[in-house]
């Protein structure tokens, strides 16, 4: 079989290496402690399922419309607009896809188009780094170059303004954000924002009129550190060039579900919701009509759910941040929004573990804390920028859990020298 250059051009996950060890230690009965999920550890909520069986078992089991029925639609774009202050917003300015991945991936592939030819240049996707691993491959899968924009632990993994600036050329087609975000755990304040969609404004009108901002707040609802959620797409003056993307995954505890959508304001957003419509229709038509009840009963019925993880969360943030601020070397701002810490190790680059083995790399030192004290967590390679220097770790798991295993990560590293 011949593999095509797309396919074969995508870079293996670095964090497949700990994952096919864990579960390896795990089948010699090994007592692995994981912080390494990407999924809260809560079940979905009562109701939400019963809303999708009742639908079931009533029949509900043919295609849909492709963006998803008009009334589900419509509690969505309702929720934009009263939750999120989103301007413009109608129905038919929402498409529901199979998770905010998808969706994602369809904003890609609907905005960008390859160089035209050798020697020209791609268009360019701005990312702020580290980031969430899937949006610089689906990116580049659509032709781009993606232009990193980097902060670090010490910046609580936010860029600055004049970094943005610096950064937009002619060629700007996307810039992405991410508020709170895998894997920092960190967000930005509601006049950050407005500081970025300034410069965001003023490239518009003059090197990069084409720049679209696509803003990932699949964690929105998952915030604790007295920073107030805050939409990009809220702001009048770039609502009519703001893609918001969100999902049920992370805050209804429903990542196997697979439920996602995007919106965008006006004309801007209608044009939007006809090309994600169209591309979808030929990928995967609709999502499983019988979620879209429980879609309603989500977002509509389940603040105290919401809410009980929200605070469960919390605590974790606290107890996780509190036990990785003893440790000597690891810088860690505060989480305030997701459920990760990022903390930079490099610190320890250089030294050896316990068992003696050498620690060069963020893959090293989760390896060795893997092999040697039983806790597999995420190495940032991955995630870009200064993700090499960093290690993520969730806590989507019990605080019983967190004490254990933070308790074995201090071991760890004080055993290394
Ligand atoms: N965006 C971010 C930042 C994420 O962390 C994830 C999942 O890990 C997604 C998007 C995709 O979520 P889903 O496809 O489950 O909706």
């Amino acid at each position: 079989m011949r593999l095509s250059q797309r396919v074969q051009s995508l870079k293996p996950s670095s964090t497949i290496a700990v994952t096919t060890r864990a579960r390896q230690l795990r089948a010699e009965g090994v007592d692995v402690l994981s912080f390494a999920a990407g999924e809260p550890d809560f079940d979905t909520p009562e109701r939400i399922k019963k809303a999708a069986k009742a639908a079931l078992d009533s029949g509900m089991t043919k295609y849909t419309p492709i963006p998803g029925d008009p009334e589900t639609r419509g509690v969505i774009a309702r929720k934009l607009t009263e939750e999120n202050r989103i301007p413009g917003l109608t129905p038919e300015h929402v498409v529901i896809s199979s998770g905010g991945k998808q969706s994602l991936y369809l904003i890609f592939q609907a905005l960008l188009d390859p160089a035209g030819g050798p020697g020209e240049d791609p268009p360019e996707v701005l990312i702020p780094t580290p980031a969430w691993v899937s949006y610089g491959p689906q990116a580049e899968l659509a032709g781009a170059r993606v232009v990193e924009i980097r902060s670090d632990a010490e910046s609580g993994f936010r860029i600055r303004p004049e970094q943005l600036r610096a950064a937009i050329t002619p060629r700007s087609r996307i810039l992405i954000l991410n508020s709170p975000s895998n894997p920092c755990g960190t967000m930005y304040s509601p006049d950050e924002i407005r500081a970025l969609a300034a410069v965001v404004e003023e490239a518009a009108r003059t090197t990069a009129p084409d720049l679209v901002v696509v803003t990932d707040e699949m964690y929105e609802k998952i915030v604790y550190g007295g920073i107030d959620h805050f939409s990009f797409g809220s702001i009048p003056a770039v609502a009519e060039r703001t893609i918001t993307v969100n999902g049920l995954s992370k805050a209804y505890a429903m990542t196997g579900w697979r439920i996602g959508y995007a919106a965008g304001s006006g004309e801007f957003g209608l044009r939007l919701a006809k090309a994600l419509s169209k591309l979808q229709g030929q990928m995967t038509t609709c999502i499983a009509s019988f979620f879209l009840p429980a879609i309603r009963v989500a977002l509509t019925e389940c603040a105290d759910e919401v809410e009980m993880m929200r605070r469960a969360f919390a605590a974790r943030a606290e107890l996780m941040h509190g036990m990785i601020g003893t440790m000597p070397g690891l810088v860690c701002p505060k989480p305030t929004g997701a459920f990760y810490v990022f903390p930079d190790i490099s610190a320890h680059f250089g030294k050896t573990s316990a068992g003696d083995r050498p620690i060069a790399s963020a893959a090293d030192f989760a390896q060795a804390l893997l092999d040697e004290h039983h806790i597999a967590a995420v190495p940032g390679e991955d995630f870009l920028g200064c993700g090499p220097r960093c290690v993520r770790f969730s806590f989507a798991c019990s605080e019983e859990q967190i004490e254990a295993g933070m308790k074995r990560v201090g071991e760890f590293v004080a055993g290394l020298g």
